[in-house]
């Protein structure tokens, strides 16, 4: 159903956007990843996608936290794959540490990776959608786009303002074909989870073996994480025809843990 459709997903080297690019080579669509990584691990999937699909898929090293290089990620697409119709912001970094011990440098990687970028990557790609009358923009925000949890001031700041972007753009593009949603993942398991325990451990002076226990699955009434494969299949819903009509929405994939 994507056949013919070109799709940019950011950080996609790993987790949750590398399984967002599976789905969506999947569909037919021609995908750029994007993220870091060791070159022939990367060289590695995107053959294997590409073969597994029948579909383009090529690679582009920008760094998110540089406008400039975000803008020319896009037009690097529309000049060697074709105008991006599917664009899904899902690089993200994480940092975990109280406010006052919070350093000034994650606060700005954060704010860049995990918001800004969303905004110079929509900016960059609108155009060329509204010129064909046909988009789809996906952030990946978080539950925390939702629900605050402490230890985590800039993540839930970054997460909480790309829902408000999401729908900003949702209200613009709405007359051109264009769909603009958000969806908020609980704890899904990833390097970026994996990565935190240590922090989360410091930070609430828990043994890291409870942090999974008390912090990740007790607020999940599912007692379990969401898999990369439940927000990949969301994310490629939201790019179906079938989702038309669904713009401007925060989409929790969380096992109801924002339903408290
Ligand atoms: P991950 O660490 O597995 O993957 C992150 C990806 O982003 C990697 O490909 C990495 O190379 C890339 N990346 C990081 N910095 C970058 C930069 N400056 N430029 C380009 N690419 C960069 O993380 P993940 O868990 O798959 O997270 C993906 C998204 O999902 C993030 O936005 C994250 O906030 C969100 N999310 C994750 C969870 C979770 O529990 N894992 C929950 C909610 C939301």
């Amino acid at each position: 159903p994507l056949q013919g459709r070109v799709a940019i997903v950011t950080g996609s080297t790993s987790g949750i956007g590398l399984g967002i690019a599976e789905a969506l080579a999947g569909q037919g669509a021609a995908v750029v990843l994007n993220g870091f990584g060791d070159p022939a691990a990367i060289e590695a999937t995107c053959r294997g996608l590409s073969a597994a699909h029948d579909v383009p898929v090529r690679y582009d090293g920008a760094d998110m936290a540089d406008a400039a290089a975000v803008a020319a990620l896009v037009e690097r697409t529309r000049r060697g794959v074709g105008p991006a119709d599917i664009l899904v912001n899902n690089a993200g970094i994480q940092h975990v540490a109280p406010i006052e011990e919070f350093p000034p440098e994650k606060w700005d990687a954060i704010l860049a990776i995990n918001l800004s970028a969303a905004f110079h990557a929509i900016r960059a790609a609108l155009p060329g959608m509204k010129e064909r009358g046909w988009g789809r923009i996906v952030n990946i925000a978080s539950a925390h786009g939702l629900i605050a949890s402490p230890f985590k001031s800039a993540y839930v700041a970054a997460k909480h303002g790309i829902v408000g972007l999401t729908r900003t753009v949702a209200l613009e593009a709405a007359a051109h074909g264009i769909t603009c949603n958000a969806v908020c993942p609980g704890y899904v398991w990833t390097p970026l989870v994996a990565g935190q325990i240590a922090q989360q451990a410091a930070a609430r002076g828990l043994p890291e073996d409870e942090v999974i226990r008390q912090v990740f699955l007790a607020e999940r009434p599912t007692r379990r994480f969401a898999t990369i494969e439940e927000i990949a299949a969301t994310t490629a819903f939201l790019c179906s025809a079938g989702a038309a009509s669904i713009t401007g929405v925060a989409l929790p994939v969380d096992g109801g843990w924002t339903a408290h």
